[in-house]
């Protein structure tokens, strides 16, 4: 079958339940994607047998080619294999080599112990399947086909297991039966902060890539907004890889051109590391003061590695007090307009650049909430201030719950250093 599209279907009451994140499907889709395989859908369902039998029947139909995860221990919950193998009309039959095995391993293990007559059940294949080696686990995968060349793999759902028997056992399986497929599925993407969303729509203009799917490629843009800002993804898919690859690039050039005052990156790009490198580059020295968000503007730039060379520390001045004794804040200015000002912003980034003497001083003082909101100073009223060469303070209104208003406010002012040192 030469077929470059494959459905997932994840296996699990606790992923059901919500109780485990189904990581699992997100790094299969991402393994295949990169490979040139696309997952076109995902599924998940519960330890039950005709669950389970359903999902992977429904699939089969539609796609012909499967990849379930999760299901494949010794014990009772664990269904997968005989439910599919009924699917595909195959008896369950032990196979004594795997049963040896998995014996060997656990005498090694517990050499005092005997050996559990439930787990020779990981050792039952259906019959006329392949078996994926486990080097990470005790239990095997198992690939079953059909004279149709409609397939199923399955494996463990451990996710390091899963990892390691994807890349070793799955994807080079996958790609002999796609036939060395000559599509390329090529994502890169493009990190704005600072701009909302429906303002960046605004300035890139309806249909910017000429976006289109046809039956023989497509290049699509999607809007991606989080914490950090909007992100810019740029995909194409069902094309040959050289082809995909320019596509994409002149694709996040183009955008790249018409917001290019609120890109700070690309890809997994962390706004601190770019913040941290442009210091670097200039031998200039960083410090913090924070209020609101108690130190995690410092948690940001120091888990960038080597940060040391650049950051010289910071002031968690959370009371009042210590903005006047730790960054020499004025009590009359905090009296006259609040912890939360222009003013005190000031104050507290120079206050900082001086006490540590660094080149630029960053602050934030701001009301996370959910309480503390005033009509003239709301939940997420934010004041963040730089002083450098050049000394500003900016106001910001920022959304979200406590624990978002927080971030937002970490990364906005990672974004006025940034945009400091360009200016500088
Ligand atoms: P084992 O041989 O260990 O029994 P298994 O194939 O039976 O492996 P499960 O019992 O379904 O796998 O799951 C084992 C562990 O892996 C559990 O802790 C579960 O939470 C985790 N896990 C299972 N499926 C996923 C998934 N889709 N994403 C992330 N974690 C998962
Ligand atoms: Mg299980």
């Amino acid at each position: 079958m030469t077929n470059s599209q494959v459905e997932l279907i994840t296996i699990g009451d606790e992923l059901l339940l919500g109780f485990t994140v189904d990581t699992n499907a997100a790094h299969i889709s991402r393994t295949l994607a990169a490979a040139g395989v696309e997952v076109v859908r995902r599924t998940t369902v519960g330890d039950e047998a005709d669950k389970i039998a359903a999902a992977v029947g429904e699939a089969l139909e539609r796609t012909g080619a499967v990849i379930t995860t999760g299901g494949l221990g010794p014990t009772s919950d664990d269904l997968t294999k005989p439910a599919i193998a009924k699917i595909f009309g195959r008896s369950m039959k032990l196979d004594e080599e795997i049963a040896s095995a998995l014996e060997q391993r656990w005498r090694a293990r517990f050499p005092n112990s005997r050996f559990p007559a439930t787990n020779r059940s990981q050792a039952e294949i259906p019959e006329g399947a392949r078996v994926l080696t486990n080097r990470h686990g005790s239990a095997p995968g198992i690939w079953l086909e059909d004279d149709k060349g409609r397939w199923v793999a399955m494996i463990p759902g451990v996710p390091r297991e899963m990892r390691g028997m994807l890349a070793e056992e799955v994807l080079p399986r996958i790609k002999v039966v796609a036939g060395g497929s000559e599509n390329a599925i090529i994502s890169e993407t493009l990190r704005t902060t600072g701009i909302a969303e429906s303002a960046i729509a605004e300035l890139l203009g309806p249909n910017v890539l000429g976006e289109q799917d046809t039956e023989t490629g497509s290049l699509s843009l999607a809007y991606l907004p989080g914490i950090a800002g909007v992100d810019l993804r740029v995909t194409a898919k069902r094309l040959a890889p050289a082809r995909a690859e320019k596509l994409v690039r002149e694709a996040i050039e183009k955008l790249r051109s018409l917001v290019s005052a609120y890109v700070y990156g690309e890809d997994d790009t962390d706004l601190a590391a770019v913040v941290l490198e442009k210091c670097r580059s200039l031998g200039l020295k960083l410090a913090v003061a924070e209020s609101c968000t108690g130190g995690l503007l410092g948690e940001r730039i120091t888990n960038i590695p080597g940060s040391s060379d650049v950051f010289l520390g910071g002031v968690i001045a959370y009371h009042d007090d210590v903005k006047r004794q730790a960054l020499d804040v004025r009590a009359e200015e905090i009296e006259r307009y609040g912890a939360v000002s222009e003013q005190v912003a000031l104050q507290m980034a120079s206050g900082v650049r001086k006490k540590l003497g660094a080149d630029i001083g960053v602050s934030i003082t701001g009301i996370a909430g959910p309480g503390g909101g005033t009509p003239e100073k709301p939940v997420g009223l934010v004041w963040i201030a730089v002083d450098a060469w050049e000394t500003k303070a900016q106001r910001f209104h920022l959304i979200g719950d406590r624990a978002e208003i927080r971030q937002r406010a970490a990364q906005a002012a990672l974004e006025i250093v940034r945009r400091a040192l360009s200016n500088g």
